[in-house]
């Protein structure tokens, strides 16, 4: 058994989240029965290939009772793991739950793990260039994905995204690679809040250690219907690096908020924390 921050897991186990988009549901702005299956199969077969170290294909599927309807704007978390393995084949469980969000209620303090999410993406041919390289613009895409999830867990509504900091691509990924992304907000101020994301690659073959392709940092607002943005709950950091990304965020908020400053004219409206004297470059 693997044992990622401090939860002991299953090594065949996979999570996927997925926020429902229009672009996943039908007329009547239900997720398609389609859509889903296909988000099932992509984890199964993941997971599958964790046991078997080589490529898998699916063989068969149980029968499978849709007992809700899950709308655009709801999350689906699914978490599959190997159930048992025979000569040839492999039979698999999955876990499906949805995330509704409750509109309303921001208060109090959240702790930061909740809203901790995990995901995985397997790079397909559409998601490439002629090089087989990822798009970045892809790779982008996902990770606003995932950190929209991660930053709804703390509001309990539609999060909407203002600021994208420091998106290094800090080595490629191509088609057959697995993404692993992973994103917690790791601060929350009066009215955005930070969400960090990672991206890590690997491919099926056994013993290829992950990359680690991209990291980014993303402020997210919640408004209401007039456009005022909303107090948002503190934040409690988890120990060790989450209590490091919490401080880490309000240095990256007041490096933003001292960038405004420069840029804006209104210099008399914000104090800029540090005042500028070119005489004090050398210090930094
Ligand atoms: P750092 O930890 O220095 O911030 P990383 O590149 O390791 O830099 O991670 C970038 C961000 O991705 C982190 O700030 C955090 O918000 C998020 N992150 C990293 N690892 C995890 C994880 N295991 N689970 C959830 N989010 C993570």
């Amino acid at each position: 058994m693997a044992s990622i921050n401090g939860d002991v897991r299953n090594p065949t186990e996979v999570r996927m989240s997925q926020m429902v988009l229009p672009c996943h549901a039908n007329h009547r702005g239900q997720l398609s029965t389609g859509q889903l299956l296909k988000w099932i199969d992509t984890a199964a077969c993941l997971s599958a290939e964790r046991h078997a170290g080589c490529p898998c294909v699916t063989a068969s599927m149980d029968d499978i009772y849709f007992e809700q309807t899950i709308s655009v704007g709801q999350v689906v978390n699914l978490k599959t793991k190997v159930n048992r393995a025979f000569n040839s084949s492999m039979e698999f469980s999955c876990m499906q739950i949805v995330e509704r969000s409750r509109e309303g209620e921001m208060n109090g303090e959240v702790l930061a793990q909740k809203t901790r999410v995990e995901s995985v993406e397997l790079v397909l041919p559409p998601h490439a260039n002629h090089q087989g390289n990822t798009f970045g613009g892809q790779i982008m895409a996902w990770m606003e994905n995932i950190a929209t999830i991660a930053a709804s867990r703390l509001c309990h509504a539609h999060p909407t995204l203002k600021v994208i900091e420091m998106f290094h691509f800090r080595g490629p990924s191509q088609v057959g690679d697995r993404l692993i992304l992973k994103a917690i907000v790791n601060n929350a101020f009066k009215d955005s809040m930070e969400v960090g994301v990672c991206v890590e690659a690997f491919c099926h073959d056994v013993g290829v250690p992950r990359r680690h392709i991209n990291s980014a940092f993303m402020t997210f607002v919640v408004l209401d219907e007039n456009n005022h943005t909303c107090i948002l709950p503190r934040i409690k950091p988890e120990t060790g690096d989450g209590e490091r990304r919490y401080r880490e965020a309000i240095a990256r908020r007041k490096i933003r908020l001292d960038r405004k400053y420069v840029i804006s004219c209104n210099q008399s409206e914000v104090p800029l924390s540090v005042p500028w004297d070119p005489c004090n470059q050398v210090s930094y």
